[in-house]
């Protein structure tokens, strides 16, 4: 046993991620309890090796209410573990939610998909445009000068890459953490990752076609994911294979939502899936728009 481990008891087993169990465990000291990702990392390859360290390294300065916060890590070089401490969340995930809907034949109402929504946008904002002040600005310009820079450490441009609901937790207020950042990459301005290796169904048109991933490709994925919410399943549900799926993204005819949801939400939903990324609307647009703004000032 080690110090770190001490200090924790372990409580039920809340997931099975890729690389390891993911475990409720509470703190002796103050009966805090936390999420604790524990990773076999003896297993792995150099490169997902690679991928833990660099999830870690991004969850680390991730500091936002509607991301999972990361509190701490620990490795056991004797078991090959990495343990990585996290927040919480009680609430399940949006697939929960999703397939709650279903079971109970009951549509998600409108009012509390845009929350999910505004949440989502919220950190995904935070993570697209880490030095941009999109709340109150005007459009999607990056935001904060060279003045208000000065002396704060810039964060990296962080793409989340594997948005869909079962990434979307919730905590126990019903209030969104957006976790998973396990395919995400930290860019520089002139890197871009190419390679794609997320859920196909909320894959964008230009990952079909194996272009570079931009932060409107995250902005595609949201829209599949509030389209799901709506829908109860995702836009390009029909497609069968893979080339099938390739060929409906491309038509791009989105089946229209159920009755009930407004023409708003429908608009909505249909810019963020654009076949062209630059006629995406970027978090920070969309934050600016009427319907957001106004869950804002309830949510606040
Ligand atoms: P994977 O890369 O395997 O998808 P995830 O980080 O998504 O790993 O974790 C797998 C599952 O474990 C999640 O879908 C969720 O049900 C649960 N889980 C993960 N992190 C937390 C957390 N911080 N709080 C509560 N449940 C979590
Ligand atoms: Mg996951």
């Amino acid at each position: 046993s080690s110090a770190f481990l001490d200090q924790y008891e372990t409580l039920d087993v809340i997931g099975n991620g890729s690389f390891g169990i993911i475990r409720k465990v509470r703190r002796k000291s103050d009966g805090l309890v936390f999420a604790r990702k524990e990773l076999n990392f003896e297993r792995m390859n150099d490169r997902d090796r690679k991928q833990i360290v660099a999830e870690v390294n991004i969850l680390k300065d991730l500091a936002h209410d509607h991301i999972v916060r990361y509190h701490d890590r620990h490795v056991d070089r004797e078991a090959g573990i990495l343990y990585i401490l996290m927040e919480y969340c009680g609430g399940g995930d949006l697939s929960t939610v999703i397939k709650q809907a279903t079971r109970t034949n009951r549509p998600i109402p409108e009012d509390k998909i845009w929350g999910y929504f505004l949440q989502i946008l919220l950190a995904l904002n935070y993570c697209h445009q880490p030095n941009g002040h999109a709340r109150g600005g005007s459009g999607g310009g990056s935001g904060a000068s060279a003045v208000e820079n000065a002396g704060t450490a810039t964060r990296a441009q962080i793409l989340h890459r594997d948005l869909k609901p079962d990434n979307v937790f919730l905590d126990t207020a019903d209030k969104v953490k957006l976790g998973d950042f396990g395919l995400s990459r930290a860019l520089t301005q002139t890197t871009f990752a190419s390679t794609y290796v997320g859920t196909p169904y909320y894959m964008s048109p230009e990952l079909m076609q194996e272009k570079a991933y931009d932060t409107k490709s995250d902005i595609w994925s949201l829209g599949c994911v509030i389209y799901e919410l709506c829908a109860l399943r995702p836009p390009f549900h029909e497609a069968k294979t893979h080339q099938e799926l390739s060929n409906c993204i491309r038509n791009g005819r989105i089946p229209p939502l159920p009755r009930g949801y407004s023409q708003t939400l429908a608009g909505v939903i249909k810019s963020m899936l654009n076949l062209n990324p630059a006629m995406r609307p970027s978090a920070a647009q969309l934050l600016q728009h009427e319907r957001l703004a106004l869950t804002l000032k309830v949510i606040e």
